[in-house]
Parts: structure tokens; sequence; C-alpha cells
């Protein structure tokens, strides 16, 4: 039997080129399930332009491929199910469906894989939120369809209830506590269905609710990280982890707390590109492809940037005075305000002084 695979990944952004340019290294095929057939993979794949709901597209390309993922979580689960044969997609519908719904989400963190989330109530309505205690500070985030602080609301006092109330209204939600955190990580995890490994913690800084910034060891106490890497092992063996997974969390002076989950490669590992002998991509292919999986070593502390449309000028003149980084540009073609236009990654043990792109500029 052959061991070059054809691959299909549903959605062609960023993650899904990078995780195409990985499978192409180890000598696979990939096929792109894409709405815009100039999608950033189309640089380094064949695309199948439709959207993610044409089930008729997703059965030609479960038709051709030998393997199926995903790059985002809000893949239409129920149309996976109807065209997939047996095993074809080795991380599952469930975990898709787990990580689309933030009650699913929340039931699955603390009942199944019993780590610690800060605690919440599910809002069907504003009634839910009438006897609420004000003294303590909260954030109500919708159920599905929430990304990057979309579909929050913080609540601080009493003037914070209307808005609440209406977003309550509008859709399912959790209530959650506010958690003082100290910092952001994550850790990113994969799996090939039996084993995992697991990648370094990452600190993350965000800008308007947007990753900005990530630091390569991230700056924790070595309990606190052992700490945070066994909670992210413990969440995949429950899943039976197969693929790259992300858990974003909180670090308080003595606790972790987790936030979410992202079932792929995500943002905040992009340094492992350079830093790490593999990267969250690698083994993403290789956790879906059933292989074996390396224990992944860091080279030297790192950090990443992102190049958003509005810092696309200063990320290419800062390489050209900064050489040894590396500029990643993912080949979109409009630099839109905000978007997710590239990111940059250098090794540095000073990262207070690795200035962000938007960061005291306004560009
Ligand atoms: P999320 O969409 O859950 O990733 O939330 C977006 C951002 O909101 C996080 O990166 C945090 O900065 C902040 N956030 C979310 N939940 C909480 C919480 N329970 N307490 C404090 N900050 C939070």
């Amino acid at each position: 039997m052959s061991s070059t695979k054809t691959i299909g990944i549903i959605g062609g952004g960023q993650l899904g080129q990078m995780m195409a340019i990985s499978a192409i290294y180890m000598g696979h095929k990939v096929i792109t399930l894409d709405p815009a057939s100039d999608c950033p993979s189309s640089r380094v794949s064949e695309v199948i332009a439709a959207p993610y709901d044409d089930v008729d597209a997703l059965r030609q390309l479960a038709d051709c491929c030998d393997v199926l993922t995903y790059e985002f979580e809000n893949v239409d689960a129920d149309g996976l199910d109807a065209v997939i044969k047996d095993g074809q997609l080795p991380q599952g519908t469930e975990l898709l469906r787990i990580s689309q719904n933030r009650i699913f989400e929340k039931d699955f963190l603390s009942n199944k894989a019993q780590v610690t989330v800060a605690p919440y109530k599910i809002v069907t309505s504003s009634l839910d939120l009438e006897d609420i205690d004000l003294s303590k500070n909260y954030v109500l985030k919708t159920a599905t369809g929430g990304y990057d602080g979309h579909g929050q609301k913080v609540i601080t006092s009493a003037e914070d209830l209307e808005e609440a109330n209406a977003l309550a209204n509008s859709a399912e939600c959790v209530l959650e506590e506010f958690v003082n955190f100290d910092l952001e990580i994550s850790v990113i995890v994969s799996g090939n269905g039996k084993d995992v490994t697991v990648f370094p913690v990452q600190e993350n800084i965000h800008r308007n609710n947007i990753l900005s910034k990530t630091i390569v060891p991230a700056r924790i106490s070595d309990r606190l990280a052992d700490r945070a890497k066994a909670i992210a092992v413990k969440i995949a063996e429950q899943l039976n982890l197969s693929g790259t997974l992300c858990v974003e969390m909180f670090a308080t002076a003595d606790d972790i707390i987790v936030n979410e989950i992202a079932p792929r490669p995500h943002n905040s590992g992009h340094y492992s590109i350079e830093a790490c002998d593999f990267s969250q991509f690698d083994t993403h292919i290789l956790g879906v492809l059933g292989a074996p999986l390396p224990a992944i070593n860091l080279h030297e502390p790192a950090v990443m940037l992102n190049v958003l449309g509005q810092h696309v000028e200063a990320a290419e003149r800062y390489v050209t005075e900064n050489p040894s980084a590396h500029l990643h540009m993912y080949g979109k073609l409009e630099a839109k305000h905000n978007r997710k236009m590239g990111h940059v990654t250098l090794f540095s043990n000073e990262p207070d002084n690795v200035v962000e792109f938007g960061k005291g500029i306004d560009f």
C-alpha cells in the first residue's frame, strides 16, 4: 500500500494552507474545499470552490480523498456525517459539535475532562440574569457563532445589564464569572488516536480581542506550566484526539483555568514552524494519518507577531531591518483592516523588547 495519501482539507485560509504545506513536505497530495478559488491554499493545493454547506461538494471531496480534516470548527457536522466513510475523518464530528457550542464545550470540559473552568451558568433568556450577584464581574457569551470577542458582553455593573439582557434574549448564552488572570496562555496538543504529543506553553497577548503576540515559553512558573500541559493532555486523552487541538487557558498566581478549545492548529502555535523541531501543522497531519508522533523540543525562546491588514508595510520594513526574523505572508489578495495577512517569528530572550506592529503606532 502506498504511504502517499490524498488529504482533503475543509477551509483554505492560512491554517489550511500551512497544513497543506506540511502534508506536501511529507509527500501527500492535498485538495481543499473553500468558497474562494483564490484562497491562500490555492497556492499549494487543488481547490474545489463551493460553500462549506454544499453537501455535493463535500461528497466530491470525500470521494477523492483518503482522509479529511478541517481548518476551522464551524463546519457543518451533519453535512459531513452524511458524506464521510468509516474512519475518513479521524477527528470525528463529535469534537466539532463540542467546540461549536459553548454549552456543550463547558459540559465536556468540566464534567467529562474534569478540568477547571470559570464558574458558569447557562442563560436561555434575560430572566436568567435577574438574580445575578453584581458584586462579581461576568462575561456573557453566546453559545454559538461568537469569535474573537464577538457575541460577548462583560458585566461589571447594573448599567451593563441592558445590553446583556438584549444579548441573552437574542440567543442561548453562557454566563461566566470574570477571571482576574495574570496571563492568557495556550497549549497545543496533537494526537494520533492512541498517543499524544504536547508543545511548550504559549503566552498570548491580544489587542482588540485579536491575537497580537505570542511568547514561548510563557512566563509562568515551571509548576504552572507543567499543570497547563497536563490539562491539555488530559483533554486530548478524553477525546482520543486525532490531529492538533489548542487549549486556551487563563493563568492566575496559582491556578490554571481553561477558557476554550479549538480542534485544529491555532494562531498561537505558528511559532512552532521555526522554533520547534516539528510544527503544529506537521503533527496535525501525522496525527490525522494515525502516524507515530514525535516528542516536541523548542529550539530557542521565540516570539510571534501577527501581521494584520494595517501592518503589512511595517512588517515588510521590519524584516528588512531584522533579516533573521521569519516573515510568513498568506497570499491574501486584499489587505483589509484587522484581517490576518501573515505573521513574523523570531528568536528572542527579551520578548518585551519585541514590539507588536500595532502597538503605539497609528496605522
Ligand atoms: P473567548 O471568545 O472565549 O476566547 O474570549 C475572548 C477574550 O475575552 C479572551 O481571550 C479573554 O481575553 C476574554 N475573556 C473571555 N472569557 C473571560 C473570562 N471568563 N474572564 C476574563 N476574561 C475573559
